[in-house]
């Protein structure tokens, strides 16, 4: 967005900036999954960031079509919230020096990535809905979807295994 024009003047450009803004995060966080599958000990977890990889392709592939929808390009527009929550996740793994303790630390990282992408889909299933374009909602909603069966597993293995073997 340009720093001296306001370029968000109605619901339709605050949508599609949102989408823009989620774009950008999703190739991101595509691009960090592999370095948290490498440092992933416990086996539920590595397998559980493999899946959530290859969901995270598709959710691109989603993303791609409602801009196709639109009639618009695919287009990344820098999200500081996310290059922030990832930096704190790379960070926080540099400081971890025990492996149980790592899968714990990762549990919690990748937790501030769902809930982050939890409020932006939520977000943006309420306003396509409120624009009347209930096809991209759908395809968001199906992204939302996935995010917070991601999260429920993100908790599951945290507290049937990770957390106790840290302990
Ligand atoms: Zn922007
Ligand atoms: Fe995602
Ligand atoms: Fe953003
Ligand atoms: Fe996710």
């Amino acid at each position: 967005m340009g720093f001296f024009t306001k370029d968000i003047k109605s619901l339709n450009d605050l949508f599609m900036h949102g989408l823009q803004d989620l774009y950008y995060a999703e190739n991101q966080i595509m691009k960090s999954l592999p370095a948290m599958i490498e440092k992933a000990t416990n086996e539920q977890l590595r397998a559980g960031f493999e899946k959530h990889l290859a969901e995270t392709e598709g959710q691109v592939h989603r993303l791609r079509q409602v801009f196709e929808l639109l009639d618009t390009e695919p287009k990344g527009d820098k999200c500081p919230a996310i290059e922030g929550i990832l930096k704190e996740g790379r960070d926080l793994m540099s400081e971890i020096g025990d492996e149980d303790v790592m899968n714990v630390g990762l549990v919690a990282a990748a937790q501030a990535v769902e809930h982050y992408e939890i409020t932006r889909y939520g977000t943006l299933v309420a306003w396509a809905t409120q624009l009347g374009r209930s096809d991209c909602a759908s395809l968001l909603h199906k992204n939302l979807d996935e995010e917070k069966a991601a999260d429920q597993k993100l908790t599951a293995i945290a507290e049937k295994s990770v957390n106790r073997k840290a302990a």
